[in-house]
C-alpha cells in the first residue's frame, strides 16, 4: 500500500488522498522539465530515521533552485500523516515493516499554478534495495571535472533534484556490464559517488569520503556515520580520492538511507579487499544513532 499526503494550501500540514488517483497536471514543469526537488527517508523499527538532516539537505536543494517549499514543521506533520495512514502491509518483495517516505516538491505551470506541488510519499521499501553480500561496481565518468561546481551554482551539482535520469541510465550500463552499481569519477580521474549513494572508504581506522566540492551530494547517510563513529574509535575525512585509492583500501562501502551500508566487493571485476567486522561494527552504529 502507497500513501500519499498532500501539502497544500488549504491543508498546509498535509492531507491524506487516494495515492491511486491523479493529482498533477502533465504540464506541471516538475513532470516535463524535472524541475523539482525531493528527499528520501527510511522508515525503519518504527521511527523515521533523521528526518531533520532530510529537512536540512531539501532546505538546501531548495535554494539552489530557487523554490519555495514548506517549512519544517509542515513537513514533519506531512511525514506523520503518512506514517500514521500506513497500514503496514508488505508484499514478499517488500521488507516487513520497512518504507521509503518521499518528500517531494516540483514547479508547477505557469501562471496558472506558480507556486507547484508539495507532498509526501510513504512506498513499502522493496527488497531490490539490499544485497546480502558484497556488490559488484562498475567505474563511469561522470562527465564533469572536479572544478566544474566552483564554475557555476546553477549546475546543481550537489542539489538533490528530480532530474535522475543520468543516475538511472548509470545503473542500466552497469548492469549491461553485469554489475550492480556505479562509481561515478571525474573526468579529471577523482571518485565523486554513487547514482543514490555516497563512497565510504576505510583504511585502518579511518573512514574517509568524497568532500562535498568536489561534487557531490552531502549523504545523510554518511554525516550521520561520522557524528557518530568518532565515538567507538574511528577517525573521520573528508578526501579527493582516487581509484587507485579504492583499490588499495580495507574495504568500499555504498551509503543511502535506503540501502544503508553496502560493502563493494569487485570494481570493475578485480575484488577488493572486505572487511566484515568493520562491516558489522558500523552498521550497527548507523543503526543506533539514526
Ligand atoms: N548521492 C546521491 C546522488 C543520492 O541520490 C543519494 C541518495 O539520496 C546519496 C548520495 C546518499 O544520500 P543519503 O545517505 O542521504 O540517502
Amino acid at each position: 500500500m502507497n500513501v500519499l499526503v498532500l501539502i497544500t494550501e488549504e491543508h498546509p500540514d498535509g492531507v491524506v488522498v487516494d495515492a491511486d488517483a491523479p493529482h498533477f497536471s502533465p504540464l506541471d514543469q516538475g513532470i516535463h522539465r524535472g524541475d523539482g526537488i525531493f528527499e528520501s527517508a527510511l522508515l525503519r523499527g518504527g521511527r523515521v530515521r533523521k528526518l531533520d538532516r532530510h529537512l536540512w539537505r531539501l532546505a538546501r536543494s531548495a535554494g539552489l533552485v530557487h523554490m519555495d517549499i514548506p517549512g519544517p514543521e509542515q513537513w514533519q506533520t506531512a511525514v506523520e500523516r503518512a506514517v500514521e495512514a500506513w497500514d503496514g502491509e508488505a508484499t514478499p518483495d517488500d521488507f516487513e515493516g520497512e518504507a521509503l517516505i518521499k518528500l517531494m516538491a516540483m514547479r508547477g505551470y505557469g501562471p496558472e499554478n506558480p507556486e507547484g506541488h508539495a507532498w509526501v510519499q510513504l512506498t513499502p521499501l522493496a527488497r531490490t534495495w539490499r544485497h546480502d553480500g558484497p556488490i559488484r561496481v562498475s567505474l563511469l565518468d561522470r562527465g564533469f571535472d572536479s572544478l566544474a561546481p566552483q564554475r557555476g551554482e546553477w549546475l546543481l551539482v550537489g542539489a538533490k533534484t528530480l532530474s535522475y535520469g543520468i543516475n538511472m541510465a548509470a545503473v542500466r550500463e552497469a548492469k549491461s556490464r553485469g554489475d550492480h552499481d556505479v562509481i561515478f569519477l571525474t573526468t579529471d580521474g577523482v571518485v565523486l559517488e554513487a547514482p543514490t549513494s555516497t563512497v565510504i572508504v576505510k583504511k585502518g581506522r579511518t573512514l574517509h569520503t568524497t568532500p562535498t566540492e568536489v561534487g557531490v551530494l552531502p549523504g545523510t547517510t554518511q554525516m550521520a556515520l561520522y557524528d557518530a563513529a568518532p565515538a567507538h574509535g574511528w577517525d573521520v575525512q573528508y578526501t579527493k580520492l582516487t581509484p587507485q585509492d579504492l583499490f588499495e583500501a580495507d574495504a568500499v562501502w555504498l551509503s543511502s538511507s535506503g540501502r544503508l551500508l553496502s560493502q563493494v566487493g569487485w570494481i570493475d571485476g578485480k575484488q577488493l579487499s572486505l572487511d566484515n567486522v568493520a562491516h558489522a561494527e558500523l552498521s550497527e552504529i548507523l543503526d543506533q544513532n539514526t
